[in-house]
């Protein structure tokens, strides 16, 4: 049987044990997109898998690939992001990005955006600079613009007029308020709000993570962004109740 030796730079989105000391790891790998990857022997220390094939670390995947499956012969960590376990907060928005990237993507499907979105939302929820809510909807807006939504933030959907601080936010997008459906999901914005939401969607992805605004924005911010990720994604995720516990804490 012929086998590819290949290096994948990628991060580790989910373990899934095998039996006593094996596991399969799932790699979202740069140039790769999403990779299922067999490791032996994982859990004897000895070995030095450990680190580099834990959830959500980032490291150079030496693969053996045979026509069947993907072999892993080494590993060796780039970014551990170990400081994650120490923070129940931090854990709880690290493991909600992972999943939903899991469940949203498809194998074998290369998805560099999102990678480096992952990686720069979890550098910033480790380095604690910027509220984890106010990260979790930068990544959430900028995940699903990725995935193909782009809702209209310069004027009415309906009657065009310009967006202004009066407006609505629905998940399509500015309305005014002669226009607003009754019973649709909204949001009333105001002149941070609006702006928020247009930097988010049209700033680079280096300059995002920087900002600061109130609470009450990023509270408003978060409902809007959350409703879209549950109603355009439909992903069924687990982590979402740990993450609704950790938030009302805070
Ligand atoms: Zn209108």
């Amino acid at each position: 049987m012929s086998t590819n030796l290949l290096t994948i730079r990628g991060i580790v989105l989910k373990e899934t044990p095998v039996g006593e000391a094996d596991k399969f790891i799932t790699i979202l790998g740069k140039d790769y997109g999403k990779v299922s990857v067999s490791v032996k022997g994982a859990k004897r220390v000895r070995n030095g898998l450990t680190a580099g094939t834990s959830l959500f670390s980032y490291s150079d995947f030496y693969i053996a690939e045979t026509k069947k499956r993907m072999y892993l012969n080494s590993a060796e960590p780039i970014e551990t992001f170990y400081n994650l376990r120490n923070d129940l907060s931090a854990l709880a928005y690290g493991s909600y990005f992972l999943e939903i990237v899991n469940k949203l993507l498809f194998e074998n499907m290369p998805s560099n955006n999102i990678l480096l979105l992952l990686l720069k939302s979890l550098t910033a929820v480790s380095k604690n600079i910027i509220p984890n809510k106010l990260i979790s909807s930068i990544f959430e807006l900028k995940i699903l613009e990725y995935n193909g939504y782009r809702p209209e933030i310069n004027e009415c959907i309906n009657c065009r007029k310009p967006s202004d601080k009066n407006f609505f936010i629905t998940f399509e997008g500015t309305v005014c308020e002669n226009c607003l459906a009754k019973g649709c999901f909204h949001i009333p914005l105001n002149e941070t709000l609006l702006y928020t939401i247009r930097y988010i969607l049209t700033a680079e992805l280096n300059r995002l993570f920087t900002f600061k605004v109130s609470t009450k924005t990023i509270n408003s911010l978060s409902s809007f962004s959350r409703h879209l990720i549950k109603t355009q994604l439909n992903l069924n995720l687990k982590s979402i109740n740990f993450l609704k516990e950790i938030e009302e804490f805070q």
